[in-house]
């Protein structure tokens, strides 16, 4: 069962017993745009307990926050009882919840391209705030006053920024304006929350555009002090070089290539990149420009060539020269001293392929990556050398990382 017709069902059994039940969110804004959704949500007039009563199994984690996640099958669906949140005593945990209408729980959410709701019995979409009209022009606004809006949750900031640049829409001027007044605000939300919003905006292909947007707002700097001007500028120029699928640690390296390795590692501290993130953050960066020496060894050669993230580094620094509009001849000697070696000992092909990482369970998207990665590093170590002890590691990966969110 896709999540999807898990939350089908969900809806039609509330629906059933009374209960008013809508989709709602982030899975409507994507219907309407036609793009794949990747969890719908249900929203209802039903308290947790009902929701809790009427299906059998259920996780109550959020119940006092008017949540309750419903398992069906394989999948997980959130139920969330109409609400308001009150009193944002910190700018980013509500204190407390009232439950409330469905039209007070549209007005409680970011934007008003996330604040609608679809009910699928109907066929109909049920927008308060003119989110159907911004999503026709494309723009990102926040429900009702920005300044506002932010001050209660700046994390908000972000969010406008990472749905700007995933959906190419710009963000109206009265939303980016608060946005640059309250930039500093944003070091009060966590580090690991921080760093979930830029991966979402800089491993999207439209990874530049957001990329300006952080440094033209401020939020760039408030972030990271001492990133801006010129050098935060090239950042985005080596951005927007990049291939079009990477990983959150290529593109940090790219969004501080005009930077010093020990100024980048230590603004980017804050984020809390995993160990092996850090490891290859700190690679690429400390690595730039090895690979355009005139002679390198062929031990040198296939002593970085043998480097797990060899391929990544290869990728910035071509997409440095590009925005520096510099010579590619170096890479493209280097690359064919490459191919002429024809090794398959230092860079063997992945034991499996993404298809089958996702077949086995991971999530499409950032997950894949991080997993194909790390089993790639494995294989690299010899700590796995066949497809089945592949599988093997991979199954026990999955359950250490069970999808959060
Ligand atoms: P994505 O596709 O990235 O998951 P989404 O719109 O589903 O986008 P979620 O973070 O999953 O975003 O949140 C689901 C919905 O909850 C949003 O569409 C929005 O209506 C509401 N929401 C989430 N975070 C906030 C927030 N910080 N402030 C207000 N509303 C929020
Ligand atoms: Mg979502």
């Amino acid at each position: 069962m896709t999540n999807r017709q898990a939350a089908m069902k969900i809806v039609k059994r509330l629906r059933s017993n009374r209960y008013e039940a809508l989709l709602a969110g982030g899975c409507v804004r994507d219907m309407l745009l036609k793009r794949r959704a990747h969890d719908f949500d249900v929203a209802t007039d039903a308290k947790p307990a009902d929701v809790t009563r009427l299906f059998k199994r259920t996780l109550k984690v959020g119940a006092k926050f008017g949540v309750v996640i419903v398992l069906l099958g394989n999948t997980q669906v959130e139920v969330a009882t109409f609400r308001v949140e009150a009193g944002y005593a910190d700018g980013r945990h509500p204190s407390a919840v009232k439950f409330a209408t469905a039209k007070e729980d549209a007005a409680r959410r970011d934007f008003t391209v996330n604040a609608m709701f679809y009910d699928p019995l109907e066929k109909k979409v049920i927008d308060y705030f003119g989110g159907q009209q911004d999503l026709r022009r494309k723009i990102i606004r926040t429900v009702g006053d920005p300044a506002e809006r932010f001050a209660e949750d700046y994390l908000r900031m972000l969010r406008a920024v990472r749905f700007s640049t995933q959906l190419g829409f710009v963000i109206e001027p009265r939303t980016r304006d608060a946005i640059c007044k309250g930039a500093r605000n944003i070091v009060r939300i966590s580090g690991e929350r921080i760093a979930m919003e830029l991966e979402g905006m800089l491993s999207n292909p439209n990874r530049a555009a957001g990329a300006s947007l952080l440094v033209e707002t401020g939020l760039a700097e408030a972030v990271f002090p001492g990133f801006a001007g010129s050098r935060a500028e090239f950042g985005s120029k080596v951005l927007s070089r990049l291939r079009r699928n990477v990983d959150f640690p290529l593109a940090l390296a790219a969004f501080f290539a005009g930077c010093e390795t020990a100024f980048a590692l230590e603004r980017c501290r804050i984020l809390k990149l995993s160990r092996n993130q850090g490891r290859h953050l700190r690679f690429l960066l400390s690595e730039r420009g090895k690979l355009l020496a005139e002679q390198m060894s062929l031990a040198q050669l296939k002593l970085i060539l043998g480097k797990p993230y060899f391929w990544d580094l290869f990728g910035l620094q071509r997409a440095i020269q590009r925005a520096q509009v510099k010579s590619l001849a170096a890479l493209i000697r280097l690359r064919r001293r490459i191919d002429e070696l024809g090794d398959v000992e230092l860079r063997p092909k992945p034991l499996l392929n993404g298809h089958e990482l996702m077949r086995l369970g991971a999530a499409a998207g950032p997950q894949v990556g991080q997993l194909a990665e790390e089993m790639y590093i494995a294989q690299l170590e010899g700590v796995i050398g066949t497809k089945g002890q592949a599988e093997r590691w991979v199954r026990h990966w999955l359950r250490k990382h069970k999808i959060r969110k």
